[in-house]
């Protein structure tokens, strides 16, 4: 209510009053979608891990293929670059897997040089007993020194005005696949790109 109110405000009154009210206005608007994507994530990690749901064998390939389809308008407009390799089936919840892929590729974008981004997901076992998946990309990478607070809820290293964001995306993947029993970290250079990388257990059947 608040945002679409605040909205129309800004479409029905604009050069109606004076410019400071049209100054408001915008701050308003802004505040409230601001105010909205943030509700929206915090909803997200409250639910990341929990499912209803009895786990059972998921096609890997087919939750990176609906994280692609979920991300379309930021894959056109960056002109990025998504490849992989043949990847597993693994025992999880398919929803949650989408999340994964779909943070760790967003944020792969997001997280760009001017190049044209090159993002690559794989997959490879670990011992036998896991499934070690990677993202990696040609971004603008970290400092060894965030490797870990990046992945706690509201950490950030970009200001909004650099890039939009409420750093939710990384504290919710990092929930999914503890919940699991997995462990997920970055590894990175600054400005020679990051590989985010997660395990994910093997299963009886999987
Ligand atoms: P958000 O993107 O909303 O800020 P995240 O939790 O997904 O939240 O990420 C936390 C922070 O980690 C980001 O603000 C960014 O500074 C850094 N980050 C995440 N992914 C990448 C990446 N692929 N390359 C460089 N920095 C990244």
């Amino acid at each position: 209510m608040v945002a679409s109110y605040t909205q129309l405000l800004a479409q029905r009154c604009k050069g109606r009053l004076d410019s400071d009210a049209d100054e408001f206005i915008a701050y308003a608007v802004d505040g409230s979608n601001r105010m909205q994507g943030l509700i929206k994530d915090l909803l997200a990690y409250s639910r990341a891990g929990i499912t209803g749901k009895a786990l059972h064998q998921i096609s890997s390939e087919n939750a990176l293929k609906e994280a692609l389809t979920n991300l379309r308008a930021t894959l056109e407009e960056s002109g990025a670059i998504v490849t992989q390799d043949s990847l597993p089936a693994v025992t999880m919840d398919e929803t949650q897997l989408v999340q994964i892929f779909q943070n760790l590729v967003g944020n792969a974008i997001k997280y760009r040089t001017p190049e044209v981004p090159h993002v690559h997901v794989s997959a490879r076992k670990n011992g036998g007993n896991e499934w070690i998946f990677c993202v990696k990309d040609n971004g603008l990478g970290i400092e060894s020194q965030y490797f870990e607070r990046i992945f706690v809820i509201f950490q950030r290293l970009h200001g909004r005005e650099e890039f939009e964001g409420t750093g939710i995306g990384l504290s919710i993947c990092k929930k999914i696949v503890e919940r699991l029993g997995g462990r997920i970290w970055v590894e990175s250079q600054p400005e020679k790109g990051s590989t985010f990388c997660f395990t994910i257990p093997e299963r009886d059947g999987n």
